[in-house]
């Protein structure tokens, strides 16, 4: 039985089912049969902080199985190679693949091509050249990239950053640096945003180019991986360039008007975490609903009492407002719109709701909520990292109050 009042195309429903399967079979099955090395954070990283060679081959495994079966590339345009089935399949599939596995099943991230790890609409900016060398090995999932905007000096103000891409010859030679890049440790290339314009850049009217850079260009280098709270590892780096010398046919997009794609990206993203903020949630209330009807407490289950059923409730009704929410946006950018407030409200409100869902969930389950064996506090983390990543909640909320002030008052 459908929950929408409006009609999902068969073919995202079909899509979804698709991906479903395809996850039980070579996401879930691996994380069984490797419980001890895809689980256990002693084998998981390596000394440096990076994943385990082991891990990184599982992470390659099902990018390439996922684009053999026809998913990985759901939602990358024709025009370069994908299924160009757009952003509702993107939505539907990630809330769907969520929604099977939770936080704890990591390799599902791999599952469909993540825009800033791999083919995207943002690749159809590239040149010829760079379709022909380095496209085949992204849509077949055996490489993969990274998306270096922020910087230590340039968060949500991401126009503020100071990396140089000074001119050289008939190329530029970059030198500056990058934090937080996800991926950035395993990646084959980078797309690195620079300052090429510095007066255009200072009046924010352009100024700024995106470069694609193989990770072993002389010159590039991980400079550290960054722990997230609790990990001894990671997947977010800081990079450096010194001097790296990058040819014309390495631009991406038009020379100076490289923030737009920065932001065409982080648009890509909203849809991204508002999906997974969903799909994570419905398992974690499911997990709790479990919890409640079995677990006994002054002679009931919990389930009977309402300070444990009504919070359940709430964080269900609010996961239904963040779904419609989302795929609402995710049809408006299929339209061709820019849906620009639709996207930040459903981004927002989906990692909050997705916040307050899994807390519910944590709570429902006392210290159990607490332990490694659930996986609760790692949905929770997950879904609390996204209230920075693409966009704040509160810069969010800054461009949803920009088009209302500008009249956009239709809601
Ligand atoms: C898990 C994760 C992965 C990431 N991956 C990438 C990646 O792959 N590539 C990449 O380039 N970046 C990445 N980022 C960085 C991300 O884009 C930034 O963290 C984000 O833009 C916020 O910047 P900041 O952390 O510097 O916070 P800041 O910009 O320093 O903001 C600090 C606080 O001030 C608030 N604030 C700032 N300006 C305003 C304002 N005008 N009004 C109200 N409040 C304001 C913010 O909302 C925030 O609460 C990632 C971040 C995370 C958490």
């Amino acid at each position: 039985m459908s929950v929408f009042g409006f009609d999902i195309p068969e073919e995202i429903t079909a899509a979804a089912d698709g991906v479903e399967s395809f996850v039980r079979a070579e996401v879930l099955a691996r994380h069984e049969k490797h419980a001890d090395l895809l689980d256990n954070p002693r084998k998981l990283y390596d000394e440096d902080g990076r994943y385990s060679r082991f891990a990184q081959q599982q992470m390659r495994e099902v990018r390439m199985a996922s684009a053999k079966a026809g998913f990985y590339n759901i939602s990358v345009p024709t025009s370069i190679g994908g299924a160009g089935m757009g952003l509702l399949a993107y939505y539907a599939t990630i809330e769907r693949i969520y929604h099977v596995c939770g936080a704890r099943h990591w390799l599902c991230d791999y599952v469909i091509s993540h825009w800033a790890f791999g083919p995207s609409p943002v690749l159809s900016q590239v040149t010829p050249e760079i379709r022909e060398s380095v496209l085949p090995g992204m849509l077949d999932g055996s490489k993969s990239m990274c998306f270096g905007m922020s910087e230590p000096g340039a968060g949500s103000d991401a126009a503020m950053l100071k990396t140089r891409a000074v001119p050289d010859g008939n190329g530029w030679r970059i030198s500056g640096r990058k934090i937080w890049t996800s991926n950035s440790p395993y990646a084959d290339y980078i797309i690195v945003f620079a300052i090429t314009d510095p007066e255009r850049a200072a009046a924010k009217k352009g100024g700024i180019s995106a470069f694609l850079v193989p990770t072993d260009a002389p010159g590039f280098q991980i400079d550290r991986i960054i722990c997230m709270n609790g990990h001894i590892g990671g997947n977010e780096a800081e990079c450096v360039f010194d001097e790296v010398r990058v040819e014309p046919h390495q631009l991406v997009g038009t020379l100076h008007e490289g923030f737009r794609i920065g932001l065409f990206g982080v648009s890509m993203g909203r849809i991204y975490n508002s999906a997974r903020a969903v799909g994570i949630s419905r398992w974690a209330i499911e997990k709790a609903i479990e919890h409640a009807c079995t677990r006994e407490a002054f002679g009931s289950k919990i389930a009977e009492y309402q300070g444990v059923s009504f919070p359940l409730a709430r964080a269900a009704t609010e996961i239904h407002a963040a779904h419609l929410l989302g795929i609402n946006a995710a049809m408006l950018l299929d339209r061709g719109e820019r849906a620009v407030k639709e996207l930040s409200m459903a981004k927002a409100y989906s990692v909050q709701a997705g916040v307050r869902a899994v807390d519910a969930a944590i709570q429902t389950h006392g210290a159990m909520g607490f332990t490694n064996e659930v996986g609760l506090v790692e949905a929770y983390e997950r879904v609390r990292r996204a209230n920075v990543a693409d966009g704040t909640n509160e810069i969010l909320a800054r461009t949803i109050a920009q088009r209302l002030f500008k009249g956009d008052l239709e809601l």
